[in-house]
């Protein structure tokens, strides 16, 4: 499963250059067992099968090159996984992740093996692996040198508590579809400033719950006052 996503794009470059490492591991190659097992019937009498502590305890183990490094439990009981936590996870030089099946792990995995919990959303999947994955490649993309152009992060989506602006390109006029004027202004710190205003007023419409973590600057402020024009001015 990893390898078809991380032999591609921008982490197999991030690889390849030697930015940063993904090692994966096979639990089985932890168990001490003839059948190599790594789950079991949970205990109490549900269905399914749960992630058994000690081939999970003994690979986190083997592999955690510090005691200060964090160890992720994947789990949609856990905690967001957001572009905050990308970015000090990308500042650390290394990170453990688990990825369950099955009904899960058992819970002295996640009470006693694991630093957090983390979730990718309000679903369910069927394992961990996709989230893994997730988390890698946001990650990657705050390490330094493994996106091009490193200005272009800065204004993604959640940093600073906004959402990106909106891009455009050919051709100038779709379907009657046009590329607002002040794009082709040459004025730069006129785009800069619409750029600004349309990144505040789109997370303002979107998510209002991110621009309230940030007060406005009176600046700011200024730019999302009522009575302005809201789209495609310039
Ligand atoms: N019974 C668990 C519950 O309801 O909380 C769900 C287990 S889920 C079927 C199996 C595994 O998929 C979990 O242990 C976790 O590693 C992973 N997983 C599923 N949904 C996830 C999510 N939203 N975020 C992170 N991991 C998730």
């Amino acid at each position: 499963m990893f390898s078809g996503v991380f032999s591609e794009g921008v982490v197999r470059k991030a690889i390849q250059k030697g930015l940063i490492e993904v090692q994966v591991h096979d639990l089985r190659d932890y168990t001490t067992d003839k059948h190599r097992q790594v789950d079991d019937r949970p205990f109490g009498g549900e269905e399914g099968m749960v992630f058994k502590p000690e081939p999970l305890f003994a690979a986190v183990e083997a592999v955690r090159l510090a005691a200060d490094a964090p160890v992720y439990l994947l789990s949609p009981q856990g905690r967001p996984f957001d572009g905050r936590l990308a970015e000090e996870m990308a500042g650390r030089s290394q990170a453990v992740l688990i990825c369950g099946r099955y009904e899960g792990v058992d819970e002295r995995i996640a009470g006693h093996l694991a630093t957090d919990e983390i979730s990718v959303g309000d679903y369910v999947l069927t394992g961990g692996e996709i989230p893994a994955m997730a988390v890698v490649d946001a990650v990657s993309r705050f390490v330094p040198g493994v996106v091009g152009k490193e200005a272009s992060v800065r204004h993604d989506s959640f940093v600073g508590d906004r959402l990106d602006f909106p891009h455009y390109t050919r051709p100038r006029d779709f379907r009657g579809l046009k590329v607002p004027a002040v794009l082709f202004s040459g004025d730069h710190k006129k785009i800069e400033t619409w750029r600004r205003r349309m990144a505040l007023e789109k997370t303002a419409r979107r998510r209002p719950d991110l621009l309230a973590r940030l007060p406005l600057t009176p600046e700011e402020q200024k730019l999302l006052a009522p009575g302005r024009k809201e789209r495609n001015e310039s």
